[in-house]
């Protein structure tokens, strides 16, 4: 029988973003609650967070092809981007909390303002994206978006990006100036700084290995001190598993019947980035493209503009590979050791249904140097190879399961909460849209998992997420409130918001 080292009432397992947003959450909420963190890198957000293994982009539904789709009867659905935005201004309203309650000091150390586009050339795809914009910009939260077709004004618009461009064909461009770059590295470490002011018990170099219900209905778990070496027992009465890649095989460790028939397919990518500052400089947007024949939705080609430790830098991709790690810093017998009997009929059917991923990350692997730089061409024509170079990005691990609408062994490309039915312990697995939406979804675990407490907490959330339980869609006053007044706290304002 193990001795339990120590016993608290919150264990969060990762020291990214989630965990950061859940641990920051909960010292508001129930700030006398004893919080304990593992994290077995030597610092936070090195994983998914760290600004140079994501692309940095405040997913806001501004500029991805992704989440508009174009219906049979050829009008555009735009609820996923609707979504997806009202999720993304959750993450503003608490930021601009944090900001003003002096948690975070200089919004700008995280977030800075920059245009979200759309650009797509080919007759059809133009059609798209104009059939897109009437659809989108009759919303309140899209009325800001602009249109066009013309050659100057693209120009204006994204000058490297038109230089040398044969323009034998129609292109056209859509234009959010309040989109975000958002340093999602230095956002989840100031988060853990705060966590750590407020005597939250951080231990980094601290792998969790197991996790198991003991007989008086704690989580313990086994973690492994990688400094020492030495086994610990720790357990707790609520237990989130924010692993990011890693969050799969943790929960299935749990043996709750909620993780059974789920498998995991770890997606890596890589980057291309601009070490020429002069280049660098002649760029100023988030340019999003749209998706290849075969590619899953989150290897849409973009060319961002990045605001690095205070350096403005330019980043291309994500180029779309197969290593079987579910983390970067993760093991190649992770894919294998996730099959178990209760999902290999799941993993099988898969398998057998995502050929022409299987085919496209194959030929993505398979890129020379010179492919990568002839897709960056169709972004910048004038692109020189010394100019740029590769560098690693995070694991995505997407969740697999069976579902009704798709069947077994369906692959899933959002993120997904996983609990106990008594809300004992949580999981988060999938990576899309990831970050930016970590406050709803920190948000989802609350609910699920803390219902007893939610009627008490509710005037708490409400002061920081002022709109919590409000559909900002369905209420155009509250949304440029909000908006404007996020905006100027976060430093964000361009120009305000005024509706007739
Ligand atoms: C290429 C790429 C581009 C992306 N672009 C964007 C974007 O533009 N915008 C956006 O919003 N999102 C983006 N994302 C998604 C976003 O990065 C992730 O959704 C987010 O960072 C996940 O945060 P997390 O806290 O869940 O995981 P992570 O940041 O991965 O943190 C998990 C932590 O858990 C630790 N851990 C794991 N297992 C254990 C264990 N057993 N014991 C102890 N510690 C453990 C890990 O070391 C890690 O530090 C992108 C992701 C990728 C890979």
């Amino acid at each position: 029988m193990s001795s339990i080292r120590t016993k608290t009432d919150v264990i969060l397992i990762g020291a990214g973003i989630m965990s950061a947003t859940l641990g920051s959450l909960l010292k508001e909420l129930a700030p006398e609650w004893e919080i304990t963190v593992f994290e077995k890198l030597e610092n936070a957000g090195e994983e998914s967070s760290n600004e140079w293994n994501n692309a940095g982009t405040g997913h806001a539904a501004l500029c991805e092809l992704n989440y508009t789709s174009e219906k049979a009867d050829g009008s555009i659905d735009i609820t996923k981007a609707i979504k997806i935005n009202e999720q993304f201004q959750l993450s503003r309203q608490f930021w601009a909390y944090l900001v003003n309650s002096k948690v975070i000091r200089n919004p700008q150390d995280f977030i800075r303002p920059i245009p979200h586009m759309s650009l797509v050339q080919g007759e059809e795809n133009v059609r798209f994206l104009k059939k897109r914009f009437e659809a989108l910009s009759k919303h309140p939260q899209f009325q800001e978006m602009e249109f066009t077709d013309d050659h100057e004004k693209l120009t204006e618009w994204v000058p490297l990006m038109m230089e040398g461009r044969k323009l034998n064909e129609p292109i056209a461009a859509t234009k959010m100036n309040s989109g975000t770059d958002v340093n999602f590295g230095a956002l989840t470490r100031m988060l853990f700084d705060h966590l750590k002011s407020k005597n939250v018990d951080i231990r980094y170099k601290h792998q969790v290995e197991d996790i198991k219900r003991t007989e008086d209905g704690l989580w313990e778990l086994k973690v492994w001190n990688i400094e020492s070496g030495a086994i610990e027992r720790h357990a707790a009465k609520f237990v989130f598993i924010g692993g990011g890649g890693g969050s799969l095989p943790l929960l299935q460790k749990t043996g709750i019947p909620e993780s059974k028939h789920i498998g995991g397919f770890p997606v890596s990518g890589l980057f291309m980035v601009c070490n020429n500052p002069k280049v660098a400089e002649q760029h100023h947007a988030k340019v999003y493209g749209k998706a290849k024949v075969g590619a899953p939705p989150m290897s849409v080609p973009h060319l961002d503009t990045r605001y690095i430790d205070n350096k403005k830098t330019l980043l291309f991709g994500p180029f779309a590979g197969f290593s079987p790690k579910f983390l970067k810093n993760g093991s190649n017998l992770d894919l294998l050791a996730s099959v178990k009997p209760n999902n290999v009929l799941t993993m099988l059917a898969a398998g057998v249904k995502e050929l022409a991923l299987t085919k496209y990350l194959i030929q993505q692997v398979m890129l020379s140097d010179e492919k990568r730089m002839e897709e960056l061409r169709e972004f910048i024509p004038t692109a020189k190879a010394e100019d740029w170079e590769i560098v690693v990005a995070g694991q995505r691990v997407q969740v697999i399961k069976d579902t009704e609408s798709g069947g077994k062994g369906t692959l899933q490309f959002g993120t997904e909460v996983v609990s106990a039915a008594d809300g004992s312990i949580a999981a988060l697995l999938g990576a899309s849209p990831g970050a930016s939406t970590a406050v709803h979804v920190m948000l989802e675990v609350l609910e699920k998992c803390f219902p007893q407490h939610m009627i008490e907490w509710e005037s708490k959330i409400k002061e920081m997420i002022p709109s919590y339980g409000v559909s900002l869609s369905g209420n155009q006053k509250l949304f440029e409130e909000i908006h404007n007044s996020t905006a100027q706290t976060l430093g964000l304002v361009e120009k305000e918001l005024v509706y007739s």
